[in-house]
């Protein structure tokens, strides 16, 4: 039998995600609120629905990529949502970025109506959700990762099973902290070394064959020297993900540093009305308080 999958939130990842699902041969149903945001998946043969509903109600396996807990709890837990218009039996992944208390109420939720959930956070940006490269974190039943594995597939190679529901968006805000934090560092060392008359390109070639290579250096070649700031990954989404961090690190009773400094380049992004920019924005923040704007990076 073939099965009949959804996808709900095509936007930076989703649009891709969804695409590598099609590619492999799945009858794929796509839906947005923006219209504009399906408009290639339905081009290269997906069915586009006019609502969510129109989703839920045929598919086997639904996917959603949406942008946080403010819109993943109304979306699946508000009255006439997507657990009381799953078909029956059906499985719903949520690829978001959440607040670990959300993946458990929506799978308790999913359950009292013999529904299947798992929580998959993703981690490897555009770049790594064009390629079907993707870190695939999952919590809940290890069962229904085993019945999704091959669809989880089509979208990254590096599926992990991180505990029950709430795992792995644990994991995935730890991540993101570290990434963050890993990338204001960069760019303020950048800065320093600008100042001093330093060169980008050279800086960062030498950085990344020496001890502070990081993921961050990316940066360098597709956003910082083309000066292209266009997500990519949203300042707002990760000012979101370090609020979970903290929502996290409080809960536990951990104090933290560094995740507090990152999220005072996103709070200055956000205050300068930067949320919709990629992170690497920040940057310019960076260049302006060091008198360097202008100068030529
Ligand atoms: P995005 O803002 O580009 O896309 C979100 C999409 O969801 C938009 O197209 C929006 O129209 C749609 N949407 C919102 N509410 C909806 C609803 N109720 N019904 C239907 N559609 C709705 O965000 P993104 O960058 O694609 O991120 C999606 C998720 O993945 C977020 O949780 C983010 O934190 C996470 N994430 C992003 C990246 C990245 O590099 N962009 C990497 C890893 C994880």
């Amino acid at each position: 039998m073939t099965i009949s999958v959804g996808f709900i939130g095509l936007g930076n990842m989703g649009n891709p995600m969804a695409l590598n699902v099609l590619k492999q041969g799945y009858a794929l149903t796509v839906f947005d609120m923006n219209p504009n945001a399906i408009k290639n998946v339905v081009a290269a043969g997906a069915k586009g629905a006019s609502s969510a509903a129109d989703v839920l109600a045929n598919a086997d396996v639904v996917f959603t990529s949406l942008p946080g807990s403010p819109e993943v709890e109304p979306f699946y837990l508000a009255a006439g949502g997507a657990i009381e218009k799953a078909k029956a039996g059906a499985v719903l992944i949520d690829l978001s970025s959440v607040l670990p208390a959300t993946p458990r109420k929506i799978e308790a939720a999913a359950k009292a109506r013999g529904l299947k959930f798992l929580e998959a956070p993703v981690s490897g940006g555009v770049t790594g959700a064009r390629a079907a490269t993707l870190a695939v974190m999952t919590g809940g039943d290890a069962a229904v990762l085993e019945q999704v594995r091959p669809l989880l597939d089509a979208i990254g190679k590096n599926i992990y099973h991180v505990g029950p529901a709430g795992a792995a968006n644990t994991i995935k805000a730890i991540n993101n902290m570290m990434s963050t934090v890993n990338a204001c560092a960069m760019m303020e060392g950048f800065a320093v070394g600008l100042k001093a008359g330093l060169d980008l390109k050279t800086m960062a070639d030498i950085v990344k064959a020496s001890s502070g290579n990081s993921n961050a250096l990316a940066r360098v070649d597709r956003a910082l020297i083309p000066r292209d700031f266009e997500p990519g990954f949203k300042v707002a989404l990760m000012n979101k993900d370090l609020e979970t961090f903290h929502t996290i690190a409080k809960e536990v009773h951990v104090p933290v540093s560094f995740s507090n400094m990152a999220q005072h380049y996103q709070q200055s992004a956000l205050a300068a009305g930067l949320g919709e920019k990629d992170t690497s924005v920040i940057f310019t923040l960076i260049e302006q308080r060091a008198a360097l704007a202008g100068k030529k990076a």
